[in-house]
Protein backbone atom coordinates (compact mmCIF):
# COMPACT_ATOMS: atom_id res chain seq x y z
CA UNK A 1 0.00 0.00 0.00
CA UNK A 2 1.16 3.59 -0.54
CA UNK A 3 -0.15 6.10 2.64
CA UNK A 4 0.10 9.61 1.24
CA UNK A 5 0.33 11.55 4.86
CA UNK A 6 -1.13 14.53 5.80
CA UNK A 7 0.76 17.71 5.04
CA UNK A 8 1.04 19.09 9.07
CA UNK A 9 3.17 14.67 9.66
CA UNK A 10 7.18 15.88 10.34
CA UNK A 11 10.00 13.89 9.63
CA UNK A 12 10.06 12.00 13.32
CA UNK A 13 5.79 10.84 13.24
CA UNK A 14 6.41 10.22 9.30
CA UNK A 15 9.57 8.06 10.68
CA UNK A 16 7.80 6.12 13.37
CA UNK A 17 5.03 5.50 11.43
CA UNK A 18 7.27 4.09 8.79
CA UNK A 19 8.58 1.70 11.31
CA UNK A 20 5.46 0.67 12.63
CA UNK A 21 4.55 -0.21 8.99
CA UNK A 22 7.66 -2.11 7.72
CA UNK A 23 7.59 0.98 5.27
CA UNK A 24 10.05 2.68 2.82
CA UNK A 25 9.39 6.34 3.93
CA UNK A 26 9.78 9.34 1.22
CA UNK A 27 9.24 12.86 0.78
CA UNK A 28 7.14 13.92 -2.50
CA UNK A 29 5.53 16.94 -3.33
CA UNK A 30 5.62 18.38 1.11
CA UNK A 31 4.29 15.34 2.07
CA UNK A 32 5.58 12.35 3.53
CA UNK A 33 4.56 9.20 1.80
CA UNK A 34 4.69 5.44 3.39
CA UNK A 35 5.40 2.71 1.22
CA UNK A 36 4.00 -1.08 2.82
CA UNK A 37 4.42 -4.24 1.94
CA UNK A 38 1.51 -5.09 -0.28
CA UNK A 39 -0.37 -7.23 1.72
CA UNK A 40 -1.46 -4.56 3.77
CA UNK A 41 -4.57 -3.68 2.05
CA UNK A 42 -6.53 -1.32 5.08
CA UNK A 43 -5.76 1.80 6.53
CA UNK A 44 -5.98 0.51 10.52
CA UNK A 45 -8.76 2.56 12.51
CA UNK A 46 -6.05 4.12 14.62
CA UNK A 47 -3.71 5.82 11.84
CA UNK A 48 -6.56 7.38 9.72
CA UNK A 49 -6.28 10.70 11.04
CA UNK A 50 -2.77 10.92 9.79
CA UNK A 51 -3.58 9.63 6.24
CA UNK A 52 -4.70 12.11 3.36
CA UNK A 53 -4.89 8.97 0.49
CA UNK A 54 -3.93 5.64 -0.27
CA UNK A 55 -3.51 3.40 -2.64
CA UNK A 56 -3.99 -0.54 -2.93
CA UNK A 57 -1.96 -3.05 -4.74
CA UNK A 58 -2.11 -6.61 -5.88
CA UNK A 59 1.47 -6.96 -6.01
CA UNK A 60 4.89 -5.11 -5.23
CA UNK A 61 4.59 -2.91 -8.55
CA UNK A 62 3.84 0.10 -6.63
CA UNK A 63 5.23 3.31 -7.05
CA UNK A 64 6.01 2.05 -10.60
CA UNK A 65 2.13 1.50 -11.20
CA UNK A 66 -0.02 3.64 -12.98
CA UNK A 67 -2.45 3.38 -10.08
CA UNK A 68 -0.39 5.50 -7.77
CA UNK A 69 0.88 8.04 -10.65
CA UNK A 70 -2.06 7.75 -13.84
CA UNK A 71 0.18 9.23 -16.46
CA UNK A 72 4.21 8.13 -17.48
CA UNK A 73 6.29 10.16 -15.19
CA UNK A 74 7.97 12.91 -16.24
CA UNK A 75 12.28 12.80 -16.58
CA UNK A 76 14.58 15.93 -16.93
CA UNK A 77 17.29 14.26 -18.55
CA UNK A 78 18.81 18.11 -18.88
CA UNK A 79 16.93 21.64 -19.18
CA UNK A 80 16.08 20.75 -22.56
CA UNK A 81 15.95 16.99 -23.11
CA UNK A 82 12.89 15.87 -21.26
CA UNK A 83 10.64 13.03 -21.86
CA UNK A 84 7.24 11.77 -20.23
CA UNK A 85 4.56 14.01 -18.38
CA UNK A 86 2.97 16.40 -20.88
CA UNK A 87 6.09 15.91 -23.59
CA UNK A 88 4.99 14.00 -26.77
CA UNK A 89 8.84 13.43 -26.67
CA UNK A 90 10.84 10.48 -28.08
CA UNK A 91 14.60 10.83 -27.15
CA UNK A 92 17.22 9.32 -30.00
CA UNK A 93 20.39 8.64 -28.20
CA UNK A 94 23.03 7.00 -30.58
CA UNK A 95 26.78 6.34 -30.22
CA UNK A 96 28.89 2.88 -30.13
CA UNK A 97 28.64 0.09 -28.18
CA UNK A 98 31.80 0.77 -26.48
CA UNK A 99 34.22 3.53 -25.94
CA UNK A 100 37.42 2.72 -27.87
CA UNK A 101 39.73 5.56 -28.27
CA UNK A 102 39.22 9.29 -28.92
CA UNK A 103 39.02 9.05 -32.51
CA UNK A 104 36.46 6.82 -32.45
CA UNK A 105 33.80 8.28 -29.82
CA UNK A 106 34.77 11.98 -31.50
CA UNK A 107 33.52 10.51 -34.94
CA UNK A 108 30.62 9.49 -33.11
CA UNK A 109 29.70 12.78 -31.54
CA UNK A 110 30.36 14.59 -34.86
CA UNK A 111 27.53 12.44 -36.10
CA UNK A 112 25.08 13.63 -33.14
CA UNK A 113 26.20 17.17 -33.63
CA UNK A 114 25.50 16.63 -37.61
CA UNK A 115 21.78 15.33 -37.50
CA UNK A 116 20.68 16.91 -33.65
CA UNK A 117 21.05 13.95 -31.93
CA UNK A 118 21.39 15.06 -28.09
CA UNK A 119 22.46 12.17 -25.84
CA UNK A 120 25.67 9.99 -26.72
CA UNK A 121 25.90 6.33 -25.43
CA UNK A 122 29.23 4.13 -25.43
CA UNK A 123 30.29 2.13 -22.19
CA UNK A 124 33.39 2.08 -20.48
CA UNK A 125 32.72 -0.54 -18.00
CA UNK A 126 31.45 -3.84 -20.72
CA UNK A 127 30.00 -6.59 -18.58
CA UNK A 128 31.02 -9.03 -21.49
CA UNK A 129 29.65 -12.78 -22.26
CA UNK A 130 33.41 -13.55 -22.45
CA UNK A 131 36.35 -12.13 -19.64
CA UNK A 132 38.32 -13.31 -23.42
CA UNK A 133 37.40 -10.19 -24.94
CA UNK A 134 37.46 -6.23 -24.44
CA UNK A 135 35.98 -5.35 -21.03
CA UNK A 136 35.90 -1.30 -21.62
CA UNK A 137 38.49 1.42 -21.53
CA UNK A 138 37.46 1.67 -17.57
CA UNK A 139 37.73 5.45 -16.42
CA UNK A 140 39.80 6.41 -18.96
CA UNK A 141 36.74 5.91 -21.42
CA UNK A 142 34.80 8.24 -18.97
CA UNK A 143 37.05 10.80 -19.26
CA UNK A 144 36.58 10.70 -22.75
CA UNK A 145 32.66 10.48 -22.57
CA UNK A 146 32.80 13.96 -20.40
CA UNK A 147 35.27 15.70 -23.03
CA UNK A 148 32.99 15.17 -25.64
CA UNK A 149 30.30 15.53 -23.47
CA UNK A 150 32.18 19.59 -23.33
CA UNK A 151 33.45 19.84 -26.45
CA UNK A 152 30.05 19.16 -27.95
CA UNK A 153 27.31 19.70 -25.65
CA UNK A 154 26.09 16.48 -25.47
CA UNK A 155 24.88 14.40 -22.74
CA UNK A 156 26.12 11.33 -22.24
CA UNK A 157 25.09 7.79 -21.01
CA UNK A 158 27.07 4.93 -19.91
CA UNK A 159 27.00 1.78 -18.03
CA UNK A 160 27.64 0.60 -14.49
CA UNK A 161 29.20 -3.13 -14.43
CA UNK A 162 29.32 -3.27 -11.11
CA UNK A 163 28.35 -0.88 -8.13
CA UNK A 164 32.00 0.52 -7.22
CA UNK A 165 31.98 2.44 -10.61
CA UNK A 166 28.34 3.81 -9.89
CA UNK A 167 30.12 7.02 -8.65
CA UNK A 168 32.39 7.81 -11.71
CA UNK A 169 29.36 7.25 -13.94
CA UNK A 170 27.19 9.82 -12.09
CA UNK A 171 30.85 12.03 -12.22
CA UNK A 172 30.90 11.15 -16.11
CA UNK A 173 28.11 10.89 -17.47
CA UNK A 174 23.92 12.23 -17.39
CA UNK A 175 22.62 8.75 -17.33
CA UNK A 176 23.57 5.66 -15.88
CA UNK A 177 22.86 2.38 -17.52
CA UNK A 178 22.00 -0.50 -15.80
CA UNK A 179 22.67 -3.34 -18.16
CA UNK A 180 20.15 -6.53 -19.16
CA UNK A 181 22.91 -8.56 -17.21
CA UNK A 182 23.06 -6.57 -13.91
CA UNK A 183 19.12 -5.92 -13.66
CA UNK A 184 19.04 -7.99 -10.96
CA UNK A 185 22.81 -6.80 -9.03
CA UNK A 186 21.05 -5.07 -5.79
CA UNK A 187 24.46 -3.42 -5.08
CA UNK A 188 23.74 -1.42 -8.32
CA UNK A 189 20.38 -0.78 -7.93
CA UNK A 190 20.67 0.55 -4.39
CA UNK A 191 23.19 2.68 -5.42
CA UNK A 192 21.23 3.84 -8.06
CA UNK A 193 18.87 4.79 -5.45
CA UNK A 194 20.92 7.10 -3.74
CA UNK A 195 21.57 9.68 -6.65
CA UNK A 196 18.99 12.06 -8.34
CA UNK A 197 20.52 11.34 -11.66
CA UNK A 198 18.32 9.78 -14.40
CA UNK A 199 18.76 6.30 -14.71
CA UNK A 200 18.09 3.83 -17.77
CA UNK A 201 17.22 0.07 -16.24
CA UNK A 202 17.37 -2.80 -19.10
CA UNK A 203 15.26 -5.48 -18.41
CA UNK A 204 17.18 -8.38 -17.92
CA UNK A 205 16.90 -11.10 -20.98
CA UNK A 206 15.60 -14.14 -18.80
CA UNK A 207 13.11 -11.59 -16.70
CA UNK A 208 9.75 -11.43 -16.81
CA UNK A 209 7.89 -7.95 -16.81
CA UNK A 210 7.07 -8.30 -13.23
CA UNK A 211 10.63 -8.90 -12.13
CA UNK A 212 11.61 -6.47 -14.77
CA UNK A 213 9.23 -3.48 -13.00
CA UNK A 214 9.91 -4.54 -9.28
CA UNK A 215 13.90 -4.45 -9.86
CA UNK A 216 13.06 -0.55 -10.66
CA UNK A 217 10.99 -0.15 -7.30
CA UNK A 218 14.26 -0.89 -5.60
CA UNK A 219 15.72 2.73 -6.94
CA UNK A 220 12.39 4.53 -6.65
CA UNK A 221 11.64 3.20 -2.97
CA UNK A 222 15.33 4.17 -2.01
CA UNK A 223 14.62 7.54 -3.47
CA UNK A 224 15.44 8.04 -6.88
CA UNK A 225 12.16 8.89 -8.61
CA UNK A 226 14.28 8.83 -12.55
CA UNK A 227 13.87 5.59 -13.48
CA UNK A 228 13.77 4.72 -17.47
CA UNK A 229 12.83 1.18 -18.54
CA UNK A 230 14.90 -0.07 -21.45
CA UNK A 231 13.24 -3.15 -23.25
CA UNK A 232 16.22 -4.59 -25.05
CA UNK A 233 15.36 -8.27 -25.77
CA UNK A 234 14.82 -11.45 -24.05
CA UNK A 235 15.71 -15.01 -24.86
CA UNK A 236 12.94 -17.31 -26.67
CA UNK A 237 13.57 -20.51 -27.88
CA UNK A 238 14.34 -18.34 -31.56
CA UNK A 239 17.83 -18.66 -32.57
CA UNK A 240 18.30 -17.13 -35.67
CA UNK A 241 18.08 -13.55 -34.06
CA UNK A 242 19.90 -12.87 -31.22
CA UNK A 243 16.97 -11.94 -29.03
CA UNK A 244 13.53 -11.59 -29.59
CA UNK A 245 12.10 -7.81 -28.62
CA UNK A 246 9.02 -7.94 -26.93
CA UNK A 247 6.69 -5.42 -28.14
CA UNK A 248 3.98 -7.20 -26.33
CA UNK A 249 6.15 -6.38 -22.98
CA UNK A 250 5.94 -2.52 -23.94
CA UNK A 251 2.18 -2.31 -24.79
CA UNK A 252 1.93 -3.66 -21.23
CA UNK A 253 4.50 -1.34 -19.22
CA UNK A 254 2.80 1.85 -20.81
CA UNK A 255 -0.64 0.25 -20.20
CA UNK A 256 0.41 -0.77 -16.23
CA UNK A 257 3.29 1.25 -15.19
CA UNK A 258 3.88 5.50 -14.96
CA UNK A 259 7.86 4.65 -16.04
CA UNK A 260 8.85 5.88 -19.65
CA UNK A 261 9.78 3.37 -22.38
CA UNK A 262 13.10 3.53 -24.22
CA UNK A 263 13.60 0.42 -26.89
CA UNK A 264 16.77 -0.58 -28.15
CA UNK A 265 16.25 -2.78 -31.46
CA UNK A 266 20.04 -3.24 -31.72
CA UNK A 267 20.91 -5.54 -28.94
CA UNK A 268 17.21 -7.69 -29.52
CA UNK A 269 18.08 -8.33 -33.33
CA UNK A 270 22.16 -8.50 -32.72
CA UNK A 271 22.15 -8.03 -36.49
CA UNK A 272 22.76 -4.48 -38.11
CA UNK A 273 20.11 -5.61 -41.19
CA UNK A 274 17.60 -5.36 -39.34
CA UNK A 275 17.92 -2.26 -37.30
CA UNK A 276 16.31 0.36 -39.19
CA UNK A 277 12.98 -1.84 -39.49
CA UNK A 278 12.78 -2.43 -36.32
CA UNK A 279 13.57 0.81 -35.05
CA UNK A 280 10.46 1.85 -37.35
CA UNK A 281 8.27 -0.63 -35.56
CA UNK A 282 9.54 0.66 -32.31
CA UNK A 283 9.03 4.72 -33.37
CA UNK A 284 5.81 3.67 -34.69
CA UNK A 285 4.58 2.38 -30.95
CA UNK A 286 5.20 5.03 -29.83
CA UNK A 287 8.13 4.83 -26.99
CA UNK A 288 9.69 7.67 -25.38
CA UNK A 289 13.16 7.09 -26.53
CA UNK A 290 15.23 5.25 -28.79
CA UNK A 291 18.70 3.52 -28.47
CA UNK A 292 20.99 2.52 -31.69
CA UNK A 293 24.33 1.51 -31.61
CA UNK A 294 26.57 3.61 -34.49
CA UNK A 295 30.35 2.99 -35.15
CA UNK A 296 32.33 4.72 -37.93
CA UNK A 297 33.53 1.34 -38.89
CA UNK A 298 31.16 -1.83 -37.35
CA UNK A 299 33.25 -3.93 -38.95
CA UNK A 300 36.29 -3.29 -36.61
CA UNK A 301 34.31 -2.71 -33.44
CA UNK A 302 35.77 -4.25 -30.43
CA UNK A 303 32.05 -5.11 -28.91
CA UNK A 304 28.70 -5.85 -30.68
CA UNK A 305 30.24 -5.71 -34.19
CA UNK A 306 27.49 -7.44 -36.17
CA UNK A 307 24.61 -5.43 -34.67
CA UNK A 308 25.93 -1.92 -34.67
CA UNK A 309 25.00 0.70 -37.91
CA UNK A 310 27.43 2.83 -39.59
CA UNK A 311 27.29 6.33 -40.28
CA UNK A 312 25.28 6.53 -43.41
CA UNK A 313 22.73 3.63 -42.61
CA UNK A 314 22.00 5.68 -38.93
CA UNK A 315 21.26 8.78 -41.16
CA UNK A 316 19.11 7.13 -43.40
CA UNK A 317 17.21 5.50 -40.70
CA UNK A 318 17.15 8.71 -38.46
CA UNK A 319 15.64 10.68 -41.34
CA UNK A 320 12.44 7.79 -42.00
CA UNK A 321 11.56 8.09 -38.41
CA UNK A 322 10.23 11.89 -38.82
CA UNK A 323 7.46 10.93 -40.80
CA UNK A 324 6.49 7.90 -38.62
CA UNK A 325 6.82 10.40 -35.21
CA UNK A 326 4.72 13.08 -37.22
CA UNK A 327 1.70 10.45 -37.93
CA UNK A 328 1.60 9.38 -34.51
CA UNK A 329 1.65 12.66 -32.66
CA UNK A 330 5.70 12.25 -31.86
CA UNK A 331 8.57 15.19 -31.24
CA UNK A 332 12.00 13.52 -31.92
CA UNK A 333 14.45 15.04 -29.72
C1 LIG B 1 24.96 -2.23 -24.27
O1 LIG B 1 24.09 -1.35 -24.19
O2 LIG B 1 26.01 -2.10 -24.93
C2 LIG B 1 24.70 -3.52 -23.59
C3 LIG B 1 25.69 -4.28 -23.15
O3 LIG B 1 23.41 -3.81 -23.48
P1 LIG B 1 22.63 -4.99 -22.72
O4 LIG B 1 22.90 -4.79 -21.27
O5 LIG B 1 21.20 -4.76 -23.11
O6 LIG B 1 23.17 -6.29 -23.25
MN1 LIG C 1 26.36 -3.18 -27.03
Amino acid sequence: MIIRLNKNIDESKANALGKELQSFVLKKNGSFILVTPNKLKEVEEKHKSFVAESFVFNDDIQLASKKFIPHTREINISDEIVIGGKTNNTVVITGPCSVESEEQIEQASQLCKKLGVKILRAGAFKPRTSHYTFQGMGVDGLKLLDKMRHKYGLQIISEVRDSTHVQDIIQYADIIQIGAKSMYDHGILNACAKTKKPILLKRGFGTTLQEFVQAAEFILSGGNENVILCERGIRTFETKTRFTLDLCGVAWLKEHTNLPVILDPSHAIGYAYGVPDLTRACMAMGCDGLLIETHPNPAVAKSDASQQLNFEQFSNLYESLKPIAKAIGKNII
